[in-house]
Parts: structure tokens; sequence; C-alpha cells
């Protein structure tokens, strides 16, 4: 049999429609992508995670193992509003292998990310202290933060696995300790993208054991099943994208129900 893969960010919650997601999730099932990790980008995100969690508890998911993030992303930190903790609280102890996310800082996109600073880092100080509290699993968003998204998670420690997404040009040394996961996407690593595979390199120079493949699916027209090939990319510049998922998958609970 194959090594399995994993998709370790996407939002299977944007496909365009059930039946598209299905095909989708059948080519997964073709090529070993056994798990993809689908997180939310705001609370209008969770019902339709708890839908395709349940569907994928209950095998309805052609045999991939879908793993659900609830959280809210820096994008939408503006609308977020003060009093869900309860029902983030209560959605949590509903998953079967709870994480959190897509929480992060992004000080760079245009548009969406348009919240100020404060706005961004109150909303995050505020999902990893819970995430501390509860002692889960974190998928992180980052974008033109500098250090500062490795120095706002430092203080909390019994976050037990951190899983980074998006610009991590510069990561510094310290802060890449064992709990540390980093994913990318096809788009960073294709052959043309010299910046995304500078990156994957100095970075696996350190942790070659830390960077996962992702689809980011359906961002750019992008799919589980090419994790596959992304592996791939992501071996010729040196990293050990099996044992990675391996590791990965135990640090998140991918594989064990609560
Ligand atoms: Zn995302």
């Amino acid at each position: 049999m194959p090594n399995p893969f994993i998709d370790a960010h996407a939002h299977l919650t944007d496909a365009p429609s059930a039946a598209k997601l299905d095909s989708v999730l059948a080519r997964a099932a073709e090529r070993s992508v056994t798990v993809v990790v689908t997180a939310a980008a705001r609370p209008d995100d969770w019902e339709p995670i708890f839908r395709l969690v349940g569907a994928s508890s209950a095998d309805r998911t052609g045999g991939v193992r879908i793993v659900g993030a609830l959280g809210i992303h820096p994008w939408y930190a503006a609308s977020a509003v003060p009093d869900q903790e309860e029902e983030f609280r209560a959605g949590l102890v509903r998953l079967e292998s709870p994480l959190i996310g897509e929480i992060g800082l992004d000080f760079g996109s245009k548009g969406l990310a348009a919240a100020p600073k404060e706005t961004q880092r109150s909303l995050f100080a505020a999902q990893l202290a819970l995430a501390d509290e509860m002692r889960l699993p974190i998928v992180v968003h980052a974008c033109r933060t500098g250090g500062e998204i490795f120095s706002a998670i430092r203080p909390f420690r019994r976050i037990p696995a951190v899983l980074v997404h998006g610009s991590v040009e510069s990561v510094p040394r310290e802060a890449v300790s064992e709990r540390f996961f980093f994913s990318f996407s096809a788009a960073q690593t294709a052959p043309d993208r010299r910046r995304g595979r500078e990156a994957v390199r100095r970075l696996a120079a350190s942790a070659p054991e830390q960077i996962v493949p992702e689809s980011d699916y359906p961002a750019g027209g992008r799919e589980p099943a090419g994790v596959v090939e992304t592996a791939a990319l992501l071996e010729e510049l040196g990293a050990r994208p099996s044992i990675a998922a391996a590791r990965f998958s135990e640090a998140f609970g991918l594989f064990s129900p609560k």
C-alpha cells in the first residue's frame, strides 16, 4: 500500500457544491490522501464543518477523514463579536479531534485584511488563550508579521502543536521548536516559485521533519489530491514530508478520536 498523504490545510466548506466536493474527495482517496484538515474562517463556517466532520465519522466522505478546526481568521477580525466564546467552546466539544483555526495575524494582504492590527492582535490573543486553556493544537495564518506571529504564540506553553500556513519567509531559528509545523502549497513550491522554494529550503535545513503539504482548496482551483505532487516537491527541497506527516498526525491527534 502506498504511503498515506495528509492535506494539512484546506477550506472544504468553501467547495462550490456538494457534488463537486464528493468528486474532489474521491480523487483524494484514489491518490491515498487519507486526512484533510479543514479550517473555518468565520463562525458561519462552523455548522458546515460539523456536518462535514459528521459525514466523515459516518464514513460518507469516500474514505477520507475530515478533521475540523474552528476559529476566526484575521481577515474577519473586524466582524468578530465578543460574546461568541460560549458558542466557540461548545463547538469545540462537538468535534471528535478538536482544533482551533484558522487564527493568526495578517499585516500584508490587501482588502479583507483591513482590520486594524490591534483588533487582529486582541482576537488572536483571545483564541490563543482558549487553545492554551483547552490544550488544543492550532492552525495559524501568518502574513508579513515579521517574527510577531512567533512571539505572540510563545507564552502559551500548553498549546501542544502549531501549524503555520501563509508566508513564512522569515522564521526566526529560535522560534522553531518541536511543536511547530509549517505547510506549503503547490503555488509556493512549483518549479517557477523562486521565493517560496527558497523559504522551504531554508526551513528544511533546520526542521525537515516539520514541513507538510497543503492544498488550501478551493483557493486557486487546487485540490487535496495535489498534495501528492507537493510532497514530492518538498522532498526535492530537503524536507522529509512522510516523516513530517506521521509526526503531524500524532501532534494534531488526526487518527485518534477522543
Ligand atoms: Zn486558510
